[in-house]
């Protein structure tokens, strides 16, 4: 379980988050809603050590990870799969998705079944088993976005970090993007899910935050939240 208490972050002199407090248990999908510049990706970077926090603690699984370098945290079981396909472009799908699951491979985890996890994460994916050979820099956009998500599942991981993972995704892709979110959490993977489709995240998810200027203004159990008069107004196209 992921806990984040009090965390404050930014870049430069300029503070994003004001001490934020989430907690993402063990086999829940969380979700965290806010308007553009809320500071949701810099919530995501603060959590898997791309930026350092300036306060606050976060813990995974008891072990304090705030201020650890990324790929520690990353050894610990924490993926995250950032915003706007973040892919190796020059080398093929498999390799990315191969390279998802070194951090196991010089951690202190169980390394478990590299090879059998490929096979599952393909499965899971089926437009990246059709295209398993292809240099991931010549994958569609969406494509893309999908292998970023996968590499991140190949952690194996505690709990996964999915920053927008439908970004720029036509509908269908979309659609197809929140059917693996499912499966996934049928699998009992722990998520913290940002996403501009706030109906849909609320719809997987079984707990939600509402980030506003850097500060959380609502939180409450998703179908809550999908009832709450103000979140709706706000983040839920109205009605
Ligand atoms: P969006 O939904 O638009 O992705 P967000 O909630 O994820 O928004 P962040 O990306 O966390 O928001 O950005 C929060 C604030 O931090 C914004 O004002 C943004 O301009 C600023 N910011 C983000 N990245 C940097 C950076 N590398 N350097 C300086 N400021 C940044």
């Amino acid at each position: 379980m992921l806990t984040i208490q009090n965390l404050s972050a930014g870049y430069g002199k300029v503070q994003v988050l004001h001490g934020i407090s989430i907690e993402v248990p063990k086999g829940k999908v969380v979700t965290l809603i806010g308007s553009n510049g809320a500071g949701k990706t810099t919530t995501m970077r603060a959590v898997s050590g791309m930026i350092a926090p300036t306060a606050g603690q976060i813990t995974l699984n008891g072990k304090r990870i705030d201020g650890q370098e990324a790929y520690t945290i990353a050894k610990l079981g924490l993926a995250h799969s950032p915003e706007g396909r973040r892919v190796f472009a020059t080398m093929t799908v498999t390799d990315n998705l191969t390279l998802g699951a070194f951090p196991r491979l010089t951690g202190s985890r169980p390394r478990g079944d590299v090879a059998g996890d490929l096979e599952r994460a393909l499965e899971l994916f089926p437009r990246l088993k059709e295209r398993r050979t292809q240099l991931a820099g010549t994958l569609s956009g969406g494509e893309q976005q999908m292998l970023a998500m996968a590499r991140a599942i190949m952690l194996n991981p505690e709990v996964v970090l999915l920053d927008e993972p439908s970004m720029g995704l036509a509908p269908i892709l979309v659609a197809e993007v929140f059917r693996i979110i499912e499966r996934l959490k049928g699998q009992g993977v722990t998520m913290l899910l940002v996403e501009q489709f706030a109906a849909a995240a609320l719809a997987v998810a079984d707990y939600g935050y509402v980030l506003e200027n850097g500060r959380i203004s609502v939180q409450g159990p998703a179908e809550r939240l999908r009832d709450d008069p103000a979140v709706k107004a706000a983040y839920l196209g109205g009605g």
